[in-house]
């Protein structure tokens, strides 16, 4: 018919615009390399901040004692205590508890979300087995952009992933918990403010000493690495002994004129609370993959009529379509696709869907996470090409190990298949030997708890 005809031209467009050809990739993988040299010379000068995190030592497995970590990024915060036992000794015991965040508490005030925080913690603390003879010690993974001013104190840049809490912007964000640890009367000290992908990184090298970066694929998406002390230009500070300097990309910041984007993805932005910005992050990641396929998905229906005459009235809702769900319809292994099925009918009400019209809603959703995942390859090789680990020039047998992390790449796993294949391919046969892709589970807050122990002031 004439309507299906036309469904049939909005795919084609969105899979043309979306096509992510090999010589594209390599193309965003230069820009990212280029963007990385830049933002490490001068302060602003990239969209890629490259923050300097201060951490100069990345853990050992000498750490040993009982930490705290505390893991706020997303939609959830963590709260972890782990017993670290010293050379050889390994993770004695490690406990945690997840807490959902209010969404009321994501753009409110910085003393509502922090005392919310910190009364968690206090009902955490209170599980512990005997208090501890000197003051417990903190370390805490804080997954915004941070402008750090030591290992232990940073200011908030911005806001990302849903959360809009303006008189936070600008402030200390240690202070700001170590205040609210305060007024819940909790003797506490903060010893270690890192971000999620640092934590993964020092996570990550704890478990294996060839770890080199650190990927987080969750809500938002960001990237950590060693860098040479020496190539960075905008450091004045004393050079660190190990000549080395953990960098905080903030990948998701990235954009390129190579990028491919569509309609769907101007609109998205537009709308977004952080219009202009995050466009890597909104192309790649765990918030926005659902939220794209929803949005074909309404253009079809209102100018293709592709679920019947009417356009169903939650398809016009921002988010109404998560990635997770987005992710079930995608593995769908049915022969008639009923998870497909039931999905449509219970999120989006469109009941009796047909299978052909099935099939359709998983191409796009393949379209979107395949776009979504090559791109995030193309990124973890324009690192490997600043680090001159693309080549087989570098050391035989050396192997690279990268940390990934985060929900999106822990379940969605026909994304997670097409990065490494992805990234396999941008690399050659040859050199894809060297490079290995590890699932650090969790790896993030585990880190910041030995980053705390590394940095302890208590004695
Ligand atoms: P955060 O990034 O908020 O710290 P996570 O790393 O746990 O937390 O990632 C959560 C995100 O992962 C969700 O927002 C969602 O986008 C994505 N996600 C979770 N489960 C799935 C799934 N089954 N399939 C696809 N994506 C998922
Ligand atoms: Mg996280």
């Amino acid at each position: 018919s004439r309507r299906w005809g036309r469904a049939m031209e909005i795919v084609k467009e969105l899979e043309e615009k979306c096509a992510t050809p090999t010589w594209k990739l390599k193309l965003v993988a230069d820009a990212m390399t280029v963007e990385m040299h830049a933002g490490l010379a001068s302060e602003g000068g990239s969209k890629l901040k490259m923050l300097i995190t201060y951490v100069d030592n990345l853990p050992t497995g000498n750490e040993e004692g009982l930490y705290y970590a505390l893991d706020l990024g997303g939609t959830n915060f963590r709260v972890l205590r782990v017993h670290l036992g010293g050379k050889d000794g390994g993770i004695i015991s490690q406990e945690f508890t997840e807490v959902s965040i209010p969404p009321n508490l994501m753009v409110g005030t910085s003393d509502a979300l922090f005392d919310y925080i910190a009364a968690e913690l206090v009902k955490f603390v209170d599980q512990e087995n005997e208090p501890p003879a000197r003051q417990r010690e903190l370390g805490f993974t804080f997954s915004f952009p941070v402008m750090q001013t030591s290992i232990s104190s940073g200011n908030l840049i911005k806001w990302t992933k849903g959360f809009s809490i303006e008189d936070a912007v600008g402030q200390d964000v240690v202070a700001e918990l170590t205040k609210a640890i305060k007024r819940q009367g909790l003797d506490m000290r903060v010893t270690a403010l890192v971000n999620d992908t640092v934590g993964t990184l020092a996570g990550g090298r704890y478990a294996n000493s060839s770890v080199i970066a650190a990927i987080i694929l969750g809500t938002g998406t960001n990237a950590a690495y060693v860098e040479r002390a020496q190539a960075i230009p905008k450091w004045h500070g004393p050079l660190p002994t190990s000549g080395e300097m953990v960098i905080n990309m903030e990948w998701g910041n990235f954009r390129s004129s190579h990028l491919p984007v569509t309609e769907y993805d101007f609109a998205l932005d537009a709308e977004s609370l952080n219009p202009g910005e995050q466009i890597f992050e909104k192309l790649i990641s765990g918030m926005y993959l659902g939220d794209i396929v929803r949005r074909v998905l309404c253009k079809m229906a209102e100018e293709a009529c592709f679920f019947g005459d009417d356009v169903p009235p939650k398809l016009r809702v921002p988010f109404m379509l998560r990635t997770p769900d987005m992710s079930a319809m995608h593995h769908d292994s049915s022969a008639d696709l009923n998870v497909v099925g039931s999905k449509l009918k219970n999120i989006l009400e469109i009941s009796d869907t047909s299978l052909e019209v099935r099939k359709v809603v998983v191409e796009i959703c393949n379209i979107v996470a395949t776009r979504g995942a090559r791109l995030s390859a193309a990124g973890i090789f324009g690192i490997l090409q600043k680090l001159g680990k693309d080549t087989m020039s570098n050391g035989e047998g050396q192997k690279n190990v990268i940390a990934m992390d985060g929900g999106l790449y822990e379940h969605y796993t026909e994304y997670s298949k097409c990065l490494e294949n992805t990234l396999r391919e941008l690399v050659g046969e040859e050199v894809s030997e060297s490079i290995i892709i590890e699932h650090s589970n969790d790896g993030s807050g585990i880190g910041a708890a030995l980053l705390a122990a590394s940095h302890s002031q208590v004695d």
